[in-house]
């Protein structure tokens, strides 16, 4: 602060430009300072290069590597006070965590319109309004003012008052409305255009809370201790259990204390429902963030939030970097969910952010999962963080278990054997609905020859090539690509050619067909697509009519579906032997998910799992004693292996089209980084280079290398090291690489 109390000018101004590069660029002050004086935050206009670009100020300083005459002067600066200090903060911890370049973090961090040095500011408005002076004659009075009468008596006629656009497109003009002012008879208002979603009235609340069962009490009440210290809580409670609830009665808590809530829930878990539930208990403003905002209102929301008009802030995983004027609690909902990780350029784990922020400002974060992932249940364990369990259901039905059905050597229609189809026959007879679950879209994985065994494969990835129906084609879920569907095997010239397994596609149209009386709604990426189509899909399933629902994830997460009763799951066996690590923890956290949709309202459900592997231990553990006991036995599992969450890892991802040059810089990563790790005899292990899992995506190679610890801080040093070495070596230059900080996926 006392820089900017100084009255001299620094001589130096360190940015931090939109690149990939991994430094500040200096700089030298010019124009006039703005009234704050030159202060870290403040956004500026450079050129780089032949470019100009927006940049930020990130130190200011007397002196600088570069000869001082060779620096060029600003262009021109943007703010006239600085961007949040909370939200500078939070970058500059990302970008040093996640080895990221610090420019390109605050980059993606900040709305699009402020990245494009736009001001940040809401955007206001005029709202005129009668005022209480005005009497129903007042307009007989202005009989010399023919149109000033008419606007005065329309504006009577609004309460509410109106937009001076709306005024003007009534043929109006301003000095009418100016004379109007002047008369004091009507006046004017200034209201931010994009308004936070407030419900009129007094008082915290729109509509009173629910009473509260012992297990969601007792929760609260450890919730509500502690509000003005970092706390961070595992609150593990089974879907239905009422967590929703607890989190809406702490943020009554914190928001009564004039503080601001901010809840992260995952991408597809950010239904109006959600969001209804919110906005129909406060009257407080609450914003929301999300992908479907248009540019403005994006600004506006980060305005509301950072200047403290919005006391809710609910989005997706980017929500995490909304500047707070008075955070009191971050929850993250589902915090399971590999949403809250980015996976691409700027790699953070959202839920991770939440609790390093939390602790920044000394408030309590809230994680909340049925089925929490094993990082935050060692946590737990250690006691890092406070572990809250629900265990019963609000509603009135025990949570269903999984009843395991053997789908080995037996006749299979539309991926489905003979007693499930009962089963789902009888379930609709007795008026109620059946979510059939299946994780593929499309109509097959594949088709394949059946003369010769020719599966349909990517000529661009080693991926096989998914069969679509309407229309027809061959597409890759990889790279995109499309094909039109062969008349005759490419190998062997055969004309018999089929589909081989089952995807959602398949799976609608062979239910059409068993039930021909029954709607068959298909939920996935493809019939979603338009805009609507899933509320119009809702709209249809919740009327509780007998119905089919055949769906992906997109149906299993977050939905509320009252009416079903019976849920299947059509082959649960793609994660019990997949190689990725996590797999198995994450397909058991989906079928729990699934599960959990059954039988939420008036009548108990069933969940039918169909597999090639009933005897399998795992998945027997899951059905029999439930996700807790499997989650110990993996969590047992892998501090054998020595993985994380025992130990920290970092990945570095290469690829390249150039398949012999790639493996020369990966062999020299891997040998400079054992030299490094020699040399300082630190306890870091570094394996690989080894092939990606998908070693060709869209004609690249793919290889990787790992670096695992058991101290995060040596970790650290490491990669930094590495990025380091990357950046300054001329070979690495030819390849892509990424460094991957926790990667959930290997
Ligand atoms: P979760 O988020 O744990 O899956 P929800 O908060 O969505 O659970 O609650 C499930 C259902 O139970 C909702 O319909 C909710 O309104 C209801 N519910 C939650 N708590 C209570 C309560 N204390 N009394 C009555 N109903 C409740
Ligand atoms: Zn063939
Ligand atoms: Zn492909």
């Amino acid at each position: 602060m006392q820089k900017s109390l100084s009255p001299r000018a620094p001589r130096v101004l360190g940015i931090a430009i939109p690149s990939p590069l991994r430094r500040l660029f200096d700089y030298r002050p010019a124009g006039t300072p703005p009234s704050c004086g030159w202060v870290p935050g403040l956004r500026v206009r450079v050129s780089f290069g032949r470019r100009q670009l927006v940049g930020v100020i990130v130190e200011c300083r007397d002196h600088s590597e570069l000869e001082f005459s060779r620096l060029k002067p600003i262009d021109a600066c943007l703010d006239s006070a600085p961007l949040p200090e909370d939200w500078l903060w939070l970058c500059r911890f990302t970008a040093r965590y996640y080895q990221h370049a610090l420019g390109d973090t605050l980059s993606h961090a900040m709305p699009v319109l402020l990245r494009q040095g736009r001001p940040f500011e809401a955007r206001t408005r005029e709202r005129w309004h009668a005022t209480d002076t005005c009497s129903e004659d007042s307009p007989g009075k202005l009989a010399r003012a023919p149109r000033q009468a008419a606007l005065l008596e329309m504006l009577q006629q609004h309460p509410r008052g109106l937009t001076s656009q709306a005024i003007l497109a009534q043929s109006f003009t301003r000095e009418q409305l100016r004379a109007l002012e002047a008369k004091g008879l009507v006046q004017c208002r200034e209201e931010t255009l994009t308004q936070a979603v407030t419900t009129e009235g007094k008082g915290l609340l729109a509509s009173p809370s629910l009473t509260l069962n012992a297990e969601q009490s007792a929760v609260l009440a450890a919730l509500h201790e502690g509000l003005d210290q970092f706390h961070p809580s595992l609150l593990q409670g089974v879907t239905g259990s009422g967590k929703t609830e607890v989190y809406l009665q702490l943020i009554e808590a914190v928001v009564g204390r004039g503080r601001q809530a901010l809840v992260l829930v995952p991408e597809i878990g950010l239904t109006p429902q959600t969001l209804g539930r919110f906005v129909q208990r406060f009257r407080v403003p609450v914003v929301a963030l999300h992908s479907g905002l248009t540019d403005h209102e994006r600004l506006d929301a980060w305005q509301a939030a950072s200047s403290g008009r919005a006391s809710i802030i609910i989005g997706t995983r980017s929500a995490i970097f909304t500047p707070l004027a008075s955070p009191g609690v971050i929850i993250i909902d589902e915090e399971h969910d590999s949403s809250f990780k980015q996976q691409d350029g700027l790699r953070y784990h959202a839920r991770d952010l939440a609790v390093m922020r939390a602790r920044h400002h000394q408030i309590p974060v809230v994680l909340g999962s049925a089925t929490p992932s094993l990082e935050s249940l060692l946590h737990a364990q250690r006691g890092n963080y406070r572990h809250l369990h629900m265990r019963q259901r609000a509603t009135r039905h025990p949570p269903a278990r999984l009843e395991l059905t053997d789908i080995k050597a037996r006749v299979r229609r539309g991926g489905l054997v003979p007693p499930v189809i009962d089963t789902i026959g009888a379930t609709l007879k007795a008026g109620h609905q059946v979510l059939v679950f299946i994780n593929r879209r499309g109509f097959a994985p594949t088709l394949a020859c059946h003369n010769c065994g020719w599966m349909a494969e990517c000529d661009h990835c080693d991926a096989r090539m998914t069969l679509h129906r309407h229309p027809p084609i061959l597409a890759c879920h990889h790279c995109d690509r499309r094909r039109p569907l062969p008349d005759a095997c490419p190998d062997c010239g055969s004309g018999d050619l089929r589909p081989l397994g089952s995807g959602t596609e398949r799976s609608e149209e062979t239910l059409g067909e068993l039930f021909p009386d029954i709607p068959v709604y298909r939920i996935d990426r493809d019939s979603t697509r338009a805009k609507d189509a899933m509320d119009r899909i809702l709209g249809e399933i919740r009327k509780g009519e007998p119905a089919l629902l055949v769906g992906t994830q997109m149906l299993a997460k977050g939905h509320h579906l009252p009416h079903v009763t019976l849920v299947v799951v059509v082959n649960a066996d793609s994660g019990l032997y997949a190689s990725d690590f996590r797999a198995l923890e994450h397909s058991a956290q989906l079928l729990e998910q699934v599960a959990g949709r059954a039988g939420r309202a008036a009548h108990p459900g069933r969940v039918l799992v169909q597999t090639m592997h009933p005897d399998d231990p795992n998945l027997r553990l899951l059905a029999e004693r439930g996700y807790d006991a499997l989650a110990r036995t993996l969590l047992e599992e892998r501090r054998v292996a020595a993985l994380p969450p025992w130990r920290y890892m970092a990945l570095l991802r290469l690829e390249s089209p150039n398949e012999s040059q790639l493996s020369a810089v990966a062999n020299q990563a891997g040998t400079a980084m054992r030299g490094f790790l020699q040399h300082s005899k630190r306890e870091v292990d570094c394996l690989g280079p080894v092939p990606a899992p998908m070693e060709r995506r869209q004609n690249r190679y793919h290889l990787q290398l790992m670096l695992t610890a058991e101290k995060r801080s040596l970790l650290h040093e490491a990669s930094a090291w590495w990025v380091a070495w990357l950046e300054n070596s001329a070979e690495a230059r030819r390849v892509r690489w990424s460094l991957d900080i926790d990667p959930q996926t290997l």
